[in-house]
């Protein structure tokens, strides 16, 4: 079978096998990433229409217990300069982004530990109060199942964790010792079981990834059935031990958006900052290539330069307003219309988006 008779069988069916993703990998062109691109924003547009999402993220602090390789903000970055936002002040992001339309908002920190459930608890239960019409999204990492139920019950709607790699020994690449696999294969477990509408993804082009992992990456994909899958090429950050490794690569990441798409067409595939990062117009082609999703940052101003994942990160300098504007824009460019709506997954029970 050749390359465009594999995708058209991944939008048939839904599905490839092993040494089928392994042959589209090893070989696909430019030619089969556009037939690939053209067929899963068609895909896109019959399940969204010609709308995008977005989601306001809030990164409320930067202070890690970990130290994955490829992170600006591990813990032994003693260049990154700490911060933590009050609740206080995520309130005020979130009042700031209902305004400019969000209906979403992403809360997002390294695994600090002084965010106690109960905090966290109380955090997202003061959201909710002040806007019942929004949803929210955590991804705070790995928890216990008890407090992933508590803050689910809280009114958490979503959980963003990665899964990084389907592979084990790739994920020991990337991680220190203390991390396991298995234990962040459980959290995602959890996270479903209690009824999140659950996020997984991996960085295109980590360090030591190969074909064969990547192959895996989109059966777990198919297995999990992640109602939201987050994508971005690996890009270095020059305080970590990865800083001479090279990016992951722009095409891959859009192909691999395209086939996500194709092989689950309700899926919410945000066109991440970190493409928009390699390439001014990366989000546009994320979403040409069919992504429904942008996450633009309300985090107060003074903090953004701080949450460095990795370099050269951008949207670090504008305030929320302008980026909301900048997006809308660079969406109506491309033919596509920013809305103003919670964004959930088709799946999503609406009579539970009330509670
Ligand atoms: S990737 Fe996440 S868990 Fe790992 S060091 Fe960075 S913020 Fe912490």
């Amino acid at each position: 079978m050749n390359n465009k008779e594999l995708i058209d069988l991944l939008e048939k069916t839904r599905h490839l096998d092993r040494q089928q993703w392994i042959a589209l990998l090893e070989s696909y062109t430019d030619e089969d990433r556009a037939y690939a691109a053209h067929k899963a924003a068609q895909t896109a547009v019959k399940v969204f229409g010609k709308e995008i999402f977005i989601r306001g993220i809030v990164e409320f602090s930067n202070v890690c217990r970990n130290d994955c390789y490829y992170c600006g903000i591990r813990k032994s970055n003693a260049n990154c300069e700490r911060y933590r936002l009050t609740k206080e002040q995520i309130l005020d992001c979130c009042d700031a982004g209902y305004e400019y339309g969000f209906r979403t908002f992403v809360l997002q920190s390294g695994e600090d530990k002084s965010f106690t459930t109960d905090k966290l608890c109380d955090i997202v239960g003061s959201i909710k109060k002040a806007h019942p019409d929004c949803a929210v999204t955590l991804s705070v990492g790995e928890l216990e199942y008890e407090d992933y139920k508590r803050l689910f019950d809280a009114g958490a709607d979503r959980y963003l964790l990665r899964h990084e790699t389907a592979n084990p020994e790739h994920y020991r690449k990337l991680h220190p010792s203390d991390m396991s696999w298995q234990r962040r294969m459980d959290c995602l477990k959890q996270l479903k079981e209690i009824g999140y509408q659950t996020g997984c993804g991996m960085m295109v082009g980590a360090p030591y990834q190969t074909v064969e992992d990547i192959a895996d990456d989109l059966m777990f994909v198919e297995r999990f059935k992640p109602e939201m899958i987050g994508m971005g090429p690996f890009i270095p950050h020059k305080d970590t031990p990865f800083k001479d490794k090279p990016a992951g690569s722009y095409e891959l990441t859009l192909f691999l958006i395209s086939l996500c798409r194709l092989m689950l067409p309700d899926c919410l595939i945000p066109a991440t900052t970190a493409l928009g990062t390699i390439r001014p117009d990366g989000r546009e082609h994320g979403v040409m290539a069919g992504a429904n999703v942008i996450m633009p940052n309300l985090s107060p101003m003074n903090v953004r330069k701080k949450y460095l994942l990795y370099d050269g990160k951008i949207c670090t300098g504008d305030e929320s307003a302008q980026c909301r504007a900048c997006l809308e824009r660079r969406m109506e460019s491309i033919g596509y219309k920013v809305i103003i709506t919670r964004g959930d997954h088709k799946s999503y029970d609406k009579d539970s988006s009330l509670r």
